[in-house]
This record gives C-alpha cells, structure tokens and sequence, in this order.
C-alpha cells in the first residue's frame, strides 16, 4: 500500500536584527524523502533549532533531500549554506529571484537605490539605507550562496517529494521571482501571502511592469489555483487563502485611490513625498521608521504609481532632473 500522507512541521526561527518575531521554516516529510521550505536566516541558534527539531522527528540534517527557498530574502533562504556545509541537498529558487542572488547583490541594492533617488529620496537617507540593510549584513552569506548548485524553478515546475508532487507557481509582486508550492489544496505561500501583515510590494528595476500590477495578477492566478489552505512565510496558517486574497486585493484597490487621494490638480509630487503622507499600518509615522522600513514605504509608493501610470491615471514629470508625478485630468 502506498502511504499519501505526509507530515509539515514548522519551525519558528529567530530574526536578529529585523523588525518581524519569526520566520516559519517548514520541514516536509513524506515517504522517505525530506524536504525543507524556507531553512530560515544566517544565525546559530537557528541551525540549532533545525538540527534539534529533526532529531525530534528522527531525522537529521545529512538526511534532507531539497531545500527549496520562496524567494531570495534575508530572513528566508540565508541559512542556505550552512545546510550545505553540513549535507548534500538539491538546492531550489525561482528563476528571477536566481538571476538577483547570482549576480552581486550590493549592486542589486544600489541600482534599486538610485531608483528611489530618482524618485526623490534624498542621499543622507540613501547612504543610511545601504548600510543599515539586512542584505548589506549578509553580503557575505550571499557571496557564498552565488557558488552553490541552484536548480531553477518555473511557473509550472514540479518537486517531487516522496510520495507528493509539488507544483511550483511563479507569483511575482513581493520579489520578482517569488514562487510557491501546491500540493492536495495546500500551498506554501512564503512572504506571497500572509495572513496579519499585507507583505511589501516594492518596484524593483529589474521589472518591466509594476510590481502592484505583477502582485494583483499573480493574487488572481493564486485564487484561480483553487488551493484553500496557506503555509506563510510568518505568522499562522491560513484556513481560506481565497478570503485573505480577497482582503489583499482590496488593500491594494484602496492604496492606489490613497495615492489619488492625496495628489492635488495641477501639482506634480515626488514617490518620496507621498510616501511621507500615505498612512502605513505601523505604529510609527515615516519620520520615526527605521531606514529599511522607509526603503519598504518607498518602494511601495513607487509600484504603486507605476501602476496608476499604466491605468492611465498619472503621468510623470521632471522637476530638477527629480521624477513627479501629475494627477492626468479626466
Ligand atoms: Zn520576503
């Protein structure tokens, strides 16, 4: 007889330095092959709490067979290659999020960075942002992470686990190359959806479109998906990912009519100003964020104003060699 089930155990793993309690790190279990989902951030007691957690389960770390990474996050693959010093795994990313870690992500950084300046953000908070970053603190990390064996995943990929198929669907909005997995109405949702917090869609230049418009699509392609239970990347699981969709969807609806809202007739206003109006579901107002907070609000704004853009709604402009942006009368 065949044995269909298979067992998820999450495992909550520690975020120094970054304002989130936890990042889950699931380990899936199914026939006799094991599989890690996210293995989590760079950090010792970390790597202990996974080797602790296996044992519990009689398993260890040389028996893991994949490890497979949501997208390409500081919080969620960084333990990488720890894991690699210690087993033999086949290692699995997104194919967009692949081409960002194999290529030097300082640079990555700063070309997003001079993004924002264009959008208005001035130097100091530029400067203060790249060194403050969490990818800054763990350059190294991603400077070993470039050499290892990534096999690419696709929309439509499959990772065989055991007895279960996963089937990788291609999401882009929180990253360029987000991916989750379903399997039997489950799906692992990483940082695509959560179920407390509305994860950061930023504009990323490497993307064409804007990031809003890839995260909008890539919601409707989720629900379309027909899974109904979500595995986060933080917080618990999700009972009906269609209503927290739903929820998400309109987040998103009533932002870009915030952004509207607070443009005036005839001005033209940097990404920058208007991410110091927009009310940010932190406890903080802009002025008292953290510099990777602001980074967050920044790029925000921006996919959001590319996407007005793409719906006809604003246009940009220059005001001293500085993008703004106008309200396009109707
Ligand atoms: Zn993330």
């Amino acid at each position: 007889m065949i044995d269909l089930s298979f067992e998820i155990r999450r495992i909550k793993m520690a975020l120094p330095g970054i304002e989130l309690d936890y990042v889950n790190s699931y380990v899936v279990k199914s026939g006799d092959e094991i599989a890690i989902i996210d293995d989590g951030m760079y950090f010792l007691d970390n790597l202990r709490l996974l080797m602790r957690e296996l044992k519990s389960m009689n398993l260890s770390v040389n028996k893991i067979d994949k490890v497979i990474g949501t997208h390409f996050h500081v919080d969620h693959i960084t333990l990488t290659p720890a894991i690699n010093d210690l087993a033999s795994p086949e290692f699995y990313i997104g194919e967009k999020d692949y081409k960002i870690i194999s290529n030097d992500v300082e640079k990555f950084l700063s070309s997003t960075l001079s993004l924002y300046a264009q959008n208005g953000t001035p130097k100091e908070l530029v400067e203060r942002i790249l060194k403050e970053h969490p990818l800054m603190r763990n350059k190294r990390i991603y400077e070993e992470m470039r050499n290892l064996d990534w096999r690419k995943l696709s929309d439509g990929s499959e990772i065989k686990v055991g007895d279960i198929i996963f089937k990788v669907l291609e999401v882009p909005g929180h990253t360029p190359g987000h991916v989750i997995l379903e399997a039997n109405e489950i799906a692992f949702t990483g940082d695509h959806i959560l179920p407390k917090i509305t994860p950061n869609i930023p504009q990323y230049p490497v993307e064409e479109k804007s990031a809003v418009t890839y995260y909008i699509n890539s919601l409707v392609k989720t629900m379309e998906s027909k899974v109904t239970k979500g595995y986060p990347g933080h917080g618990d699981q999700i009972d009906s990912l269609p209503s927290r969709i739903n929820q998400l969807l309109q987040h998103h609806n009533e932002r870009l009519s915030e952004v509207l809202g607070l443009m005036k007739k005839d001005e033209c206003v940097t990404a920058f100003e208007l991410a110091q109006k927009i009310k940010w579901n932190l406890s903080k107002p802009f002025a008292d964020m953290s510099s990777t907070n602001k980074f967050f609000a920044i790029g925000e704004t921006i996919s959001h104003l590319y996407n007005l853009e793409e719906n006809g709604k604003v246009e940009r402009k220059e005001r001293d060699n500085i993008t703004c942006w106008k309200l396009i009368s109707p």
